[in-house]
């Protein structure tokens, strides 16, 4: 069976005015059987309804800090740099693949932020400065592949289903964080703080979102697992992409 192409969001370098992509994304969806595509920093909807088409989920990866503007905010001078074209894309992305079409999506760092924030939620744009209670280092230094704090799985949560742990120790690359929680996102997973560091969309095939880096981490098992859930998801999406006579499906017909 052919595998199920998963499009990746790429990374924006400034300084080098580029486009790339860090390889433990694309090894933790290979790992697990997908195929990883980078896609084109776009937020032209026609190209992203054929990308749509074109593959079977997305992986929204990690990057520079969302405009506060999204979620009604003035840009506190601790906000880091923002860059404006990946929030353009990923406002179109996430509104045709993940709620018009039901596509599965996981959100990397960056990745739980946006998700929140495009479902009304708002983040800490600053967690040192604004967490000031939290003694758990949140921006950790290299190397990256060293877990720094744990999270606290909820029980009965489908990421406890899956990896069957109350515990979990992560890596954590990050100054911003989940302040106010969508209404349409359930945790799945909090640091010691109190920090939301893991979500995921009740009413769709498979969105969920974690804060820290298992790209990094993968070859542990479960983040591993992690990684497999998502292309798991992608691949019964895939089954019907690779059998036109399944019945059509919503988003299905243009494919
Ligand atoms: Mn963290």
């Amino acid at each position: 069976m052919e595998k199920p192409v998963i499009g990746l969001v790429p990374l924006w370098d400034e300084k080098k005015d580029s486009l790339w992509m860090l390889p433990g994304y694309m090894e933790g969806i290979a790992r697990a059987g997908g195929l990883p595509l980078m896609l084109p920093l776009s937020a032209d909807k026609t190209l992203l309804e054929q990308l749509t088409g074109l593959c079977a989920g997305f992986l929204f990866t990690g990057g520079q800090d969302v405009y506060p503007g999204l979620y009604g905010a003035d840009v506190s001078p601790l906000c880091g740099p923002i860059c404006e074209m990946r929030d353009l894309m990923e406002k179109a992305l996430f509104s045709i693949a993940v709620l018009e079409q039901n596509k599965p999506a996981l959100g990397i760092c960056r990745g739980i932020q946006i998700f929140n924030v495009l479902l009304g939620g708002t983040l800490y744009q600053d967690l040192p400065s604004q967490l000031p209670h939290s003694v758990l280092t949140h921006q950790q230094k290299p190397p990256y592949d060293q877990p720094v704090h744990q999270v606290a799985i909820e029980p009965g949560s489908p990421l406890h289903e899956l990896l069957g742990v109350d515990t979990l120790a992560v890596n954590s690359s990050h100054h911003q964080g989940i302040a106010e929680l969508s209404p349409k996102l359930t945790p799945m997973a909090r640091a010691g703080d109190g920090l939301i560091e893991a979500v995921y969309m009740q009413d769709r095939a498979f969105v969920w979102a974690v804060q820290w880096h298992p790209e990094i981490l993968v070859p542990e098992e479960n983040n591993g697992k992690i990684f497999g859930a998502f292309v798991d998801a992608c691949g019964s999406e895939g089954s019907i992409r690779f059998h036109p006579t399944s019945p059509a499906k919503q988003g299905w017909i243009n494919v």
